[in-house]
């Protein structure tokens, strides 16, 4: 971003103070540990902490201007300071401003799992050919949002944003504030059920992000999922697109092949051709069927669609692989875990040919609420002997599952640890001769990748 005080100041219908109209910004930001010079700090007042008190902080790292809710005591007279009613309203404000005044297409993507991945695998397609920009990390709310609209430089060609969401309304909101001309439904799974009642209410509220589509925009969604129908029937005709396995969806995703580099798979219906990404797993190359579905509507032919994709990098901890000793193979997918991306990454270690003994470590899956007990239960019908060499469990909430797989698995093949990562660690670290591939999988507060730094792998 590129606008003066003055300009920003209209955005907000407000009026700059004579003497700093022409105060350059060049982004905004709401926290002085990561802002940059040249920013907009905007402070909020949390629970704990209240940012107007790290405005000294704030301007001493070359912060521009900074905004300063109405009321709070203590605003400094000698810098340059914007007063606003609420700073997270005048925050989306400013980005819906200036979202107005950008030429770039904007992409929206949600689903219950698979954003960031989809993200990164759309801008990947995208980006040897044009300006492309994209959400970083995880950036999805109603902060990070206008915070990732407010950073986008002007030159943007494409703006591939991921919107997030814990309940009804939020994705509409983002929608609004983004209005996409390309949409994107992963998947619905389960996260968020407490929140939302049904599978039913999670796909009617990912589905809100076709809210916001400019006129003659396109939703590419899951065809696999018949919850989404209803709501794809709503759109006008042509404009909502199903991709994935089933034989009505316009891109289908035909025999994917593992290799340990990545995926191969092939696709029919609206292009017919073969591509590869770096990174493993059928539900990956399923969230790359968007990525090509977009490629084609921004003009690139399937040549330089297969040669963006394979060369696509993804947010770490998603189906990564990483290589251990005595030809040892990780996958770390540690970065989360609900239900459905359990199920994604058993398949994928269930049905894959690249190694002879097979270890999964599952970590706790968090906030699933009431169905926290019987989610966690159910994957003992995942893990079948006959398909896993061992298996390993971490943290109090899959004690229920250990119970079940007790007597299942030979001596020393089941493991279960409450707390402490290290009998894992040290089971692992004895079947590493064998070469093993080991699935590590949990969700985040249960940080699974600390098993790679406790067998001095990474
Ligand atoms: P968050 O809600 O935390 O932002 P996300 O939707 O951005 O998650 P990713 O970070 O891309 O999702 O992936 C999270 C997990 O889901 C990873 O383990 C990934 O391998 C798995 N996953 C990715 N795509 C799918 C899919 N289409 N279906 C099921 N699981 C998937
Ligand atoms: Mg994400």
């Amino acid at each position: 971003m590129k606008r003066t005080l003055q300009q920003i100041a209209g955005w907000l219908g407000n009026e700059s103070r004579p003497g700093w109209e022409n105060i350059h910004v060049t982004g905004a930001s709401i926290d002085t540990r990561t802002l940059k010079e040249g920013d907009l700090f905007i402070p909020f007042k949390g629970e704990q902490a209240d940012g107007h008190r790290f405005a000294g902080q704030a301007f001493e790292k070359g912060a521009a201007a900074m905004l300063w809710q109405e009321g709070v005591p203590g605003a400094p007279e000698d810098r340059p300071v914007l007063f606003v009613n609420d700073p997270e309203l005048a925050l989306q404000k400013m980005a819906r401003s200036y979202r107005q005044e950008l030429d770039a297409v904007f992409i929206g993507i949600t689903g219950s799992n698979g954003k960031t991945s989809t993200k990164d695998l759309v801008a990947g397609v995208l980006s040897p050919y044009f300006n492309v920009r994209k959400t970083e990390g995880n950036f999805n709310n109603e902060l990070g949002l206008p915070l990732t609209i407010l950073s986008l430089e002007e030159d943007t060609q494409f703006a591939v944003l991921e919107m997030g969401m814990s309940g009804f309304g939020e994705i509409s909101f983002l929608s609004e504030l983004a209005r996409p001309s390309y949409a994107v439904i992963t998947n619905i799974g389960e996260a968020h059920l407490q929140d939302l009642g049904s599978r039913e209410g999670i796909a009617k509220a990912k589905s809100e992000i076709t809210d916001g589509l400019q006129p003659g925009g396109k939703l590419f969604f899951d065809g696999d999922e018949p919850l989404l129908t209803p709501h794809a029937q709503k759109l006008p005709a042509g404009t909502a697109v199903p991709f994935g396995r089933s034989p009505q969806c316009a891109l289908q995703l035909e025999a994917v092949e593992a290799s340990e580099s990545g995926s191969r798979f092939r696709t029919s219906g609206l292009v017919n051709g073969e591509f590869e990404i770096p990174v493993l797993g059928a539900h990956q190359a399923k969230n790359a069927l968007a990525a090509i579905l977009i490629a084609l509507e921004a003009g690139l032919s399937t040549e330089q669609i297969r040669t963006a994709l394979r060369n696509v990098s993804l947010t770490g901890m998603r189906m990564q692989t990483v290589e251990g000793p005595s030809g040892s193979l990780f996958i770390n997918d540690a970065y989360n875990a609900a239900p459905a991306s359990v199920r994604a990454a058993l398949d994928f270690v269930r049905s894959s040919a690249i190694r002879k003994e097979k270890w999964v470590v599952l970590g706790d899956m968090l906030e699933l609420g009431s169905l926290e007990q019987s989610s966690h239960e159910e994957l003992a019908g995942e893990l079948d002997p006959s398909d896993f060499d061992g298996v390993c469990l971490f943290g109090p909430r899959m004690e229920t599952l250990y119970r079940k797989l007790e007597g299942r698995f030979a001596e020393g093949r089941l493991v279960w640890s409450e707390a402490d990562l290290s009998p894992i660690s040290r089971t692992l670290s004895e079947r590493l001769p064998h070469a093993p591939l080991i699935l590590l999988k949990g969700s985040r507060g249960m940080a699974l990748e600390r098993i790679l730094q406790q067998l001095h792998i990474q």
